[in-house]
This record gives C-alpha cells, structure tokens and sequence, in this order.
C-alpha cells in the first residue's frame, strides 16, 4: 500500500506565514511548537484500522465516556528526526519505536499498530511539515536541534463498563525541538526515591503509558520541593536496585582498577527500555567500553562515591539524548559527582550518538530512515 492510499489528505488552509514560523522556530525548547498536521487513524473492533487521515492540527471530539478519560487506555512514543548535512531528513530507529508501541499495546489490551502505519504516517507527517524541521548541531554538540514525533492512542467508545474499548484512535503530532538545556548542558540533581515506586512487576513498568506518567508527577514535585530536578525510582521489592528516572533511562562510568566500566540496570520487566538507551550501549561498546546491564544496588553507589570509582553519572532519552547528573541526593546524603561538571565519558556518547543522527558519521548499524 502506498501512504496515499493509507491517508487521506487534507492541508492547512492557509498554512503559517513564514515570519511567523519563524518567530516560534527561536530558541526552541522542548514540546512548546506543533507544527501545522497530524496524523489520525481510527480504528473499530471487527473492522481494523480504517483510512487514515492527515489534516490539519487542531482538537479532538470524542464522548465524555471514552474510556481514556475514565480507565486510561493511553500510550505513547517519542522519536526523532533530524536535519542532515546534505539538507535531508531522516528519523532514528522509527521502527524500534513501533515495536515497542506495539507492546505498550498490548499490556494495555489495545489493538497493534501495523508498523507501516506508524512509520508511513510520521513520514507525511514530516513530510508535510518539513518547514518545521530545524536544522542546528553546534561544534561541541551541546545545541541540538531536531522534529520530535509524538505518536499516541487512546481507547475511545461511548460506554462507562470497565472493558477495553472497541474503538480506537491512533496520532501522530509533532513539532520542533530544540535543546533540552537551555543555555548549555547543565549537569542535574537527582533525589534517590527510597518511598515511591514507579513499577513492580508484573504491572506496566515496561509499557510507555500515560498512568505510568502521571504517578510520577507526585514524587517529582516532591523532588522538586527538595531542590532536585528529578527522581530516580527503585525497585519495588527491596527499594534497594536502581531502576530509572521517570522519563529516562540512568547509566553510570565506574572506573574499576584500569578498566571504564559503563553500567546500566539490567532489564528486569520494570523499566522502561529507550531506544537510546539501547544504541548507547551499542555506541558505547563501539567506542571501546566495557558495557555491563546489571543490579547495581543504591549502596553500591554509595560505597563507589565514597571510594572515588563512581566518575560520573548520566540519564538518557530520546528527549534529552545524554543529561549529566551532577549530584544524587537522599535520606542517606548528598553525593556530588564529578564536582558537578558534565563528565567526559558522558559527552563523548553523546557527541557519538549525535552524529549518527545528524549523518556525520557512517550509520552503521542501518538507524537511520529516509524521510525526505
Ligand atoms: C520514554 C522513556 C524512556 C526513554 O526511552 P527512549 O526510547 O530512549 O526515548 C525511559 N524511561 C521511561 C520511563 C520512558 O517513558
């Protein structure tokens, strides 16, 4: 199937002035512009995913008992797109996206997403909205620039029973991103949550869905309130191993004897597993590095700052690509991390990683999809 076949189009009528999107193209920060369309595809149990469409950004009408607003069927992805020195565009691993949707999916009892309907409609998406897609990498790798998809679903229906619903909408929204730091990378402070949980298992830790989300909003006000930009969960049975942040994925360079160790915790069923995530640890072996996926237990770093191995510490997402954390801070203390300073290890990953998806350095390893 062609995507002209798959989605009906209807463009925005007038389109954006281009003073105008060029006014909300500076200083970029992230999520703030949507560009001009979207994507929706709807589908009804017994009939599958209908036509879809792409047409102008704007709001949604569904009943006021849809079952999102009521039991949270909701799910969603992130990825990126980025400007290529030759003027291109191309996205990063769409299809991992896709497939981790899929199973997001399926934890939540919502339908699958074929995965040319997700990838074809972000094509048109951007595509269409290809005005929107900026194009800045700075020398030093720390201003990036990009289009981020945000591709979600929503269970829908007309009815109050507590069952999955029959009918669905899939989206595709997205706009221009730029920097997640404002003014350069500053390392952030992260409050070790030994209270809150973000997942246990056998609940939807692994599943990218709205609720995960929304429990974490509380704990992360209350990191806030303590003067941290963010928490980082433990596990839900000895509030002992690390886990994740409630967006991002947590790595840590430990220098064992002679030997760089990067670590990251092992995929237990509880975290989230990010696409970035998984092509740091790919980049990261590439560079050279002992990688290892592991139980890195809350006392281990403590004893591994106390006896100088723990060299630094970062976050990572699609969103932020690599964040430094600075200090980690909990009941036990405050442990600062390389003097607070965005560490080497950490920004020679990113600057890794940013160049396969700016097309400064061979892909490898096929990430990237030609979008334009
Ligand atoms: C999306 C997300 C991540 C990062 O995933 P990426 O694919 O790297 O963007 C990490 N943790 C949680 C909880 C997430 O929702």
């Amino acid at each position: 199937m062609s995507p002209t076949s798959r989605f009906d189009i209807q463009l925005a009528e007038p389109r954006l002035p281009t003073a105008d999107r060029t006014a909300k193209m500076q200083n970029l920060s992230f999520g703030k512009v949507l560009s001009e369309h979207m994507v929706v595809v709807p589908y009804r149990e017994g009939e599958g995913w209908l036509k879809g469409q792409l047409r102008p950004f704007g709001p949604l009408s569904i009943s006021p008992a849809a079952n999102v607003l009521h039991y949270g069927q909701a799910i969603f992805e992130g990825f990126k797109a980025y400007r290529q020195s030759d003027g291109g565009i191309k996205s990063f691993r769409p299809r991992a996206n896709g497939r981790r949707f899929n199973e997001s999916a399926a934890r939540l009892a919502m339908p699958e997403v074929p995965l040319d309907i997700f990838v074809e409609g972000a094509d048109l998406l951007c595509q269409t909205d290809h005005e929107w897609v900026p194009g800045t990498l700075d020398s030093e790798r720390l201003h990036d620039e990009s289009y981020y998809f945000r591709p979600f679903m929503i269970g829908l229906g007309d009815f109050l029973g507590v069952r999955a619903a029959e009918e669905y909408l899939f989206l595709i929204i997205g706009g221009p991103a730029g920097s997640y730091f404002q003014g350069g990378i500053k390392p952030v402070t992260i409050w070790v949550e030994e209270e809150f949980v973000r997942a246990a298992p056998g609940g939807t830790g692994r599943a990218k869905c709205a609720g995960n989300y929304a429990a974490s909003l509380l704990p992360g006000k209350l990191a806030k309130q303590r003067g941290c930009d963010q928490a980082l969960y433990l596990d839900s049975t000895h509030h002992r191993y690390l886990e994740e942040l409630g967006g991002m994925n947590v790595f840590l360079v430990l220098q064992e004897g002679t030997r760089t160790v990067i670590a990251t915790p092992e995929k237990t069923g509880t975290i989230l597993e990010g696409v970035t995530r998984d092509s740091l640890i790919i980049v990261a072996r590439d560079l050279g590095f002992d990688v290892e996926e592991r139980r890195i237990s809350i006392d281990e770093v403590e004893q591994a700052h106390r006896t100088g191995a723990l060299k630094e510490a970062f976050a990572c997402g699609t969103a932020a690509v690599i964040s430094p954390i600075g200090s980690l801070m909990s009941r036990r203390g405050t442990w600062t991390i390389n003097e607070n300073k965005v560490g080497e290890v950490s920004m020679r990953l990113r600057a890794a990683l940013l160049d396969i998806q700016y097309g400064l350095t061979p892909d490898t390893r096929n990430w990237m999809h030609s979008i334009l």
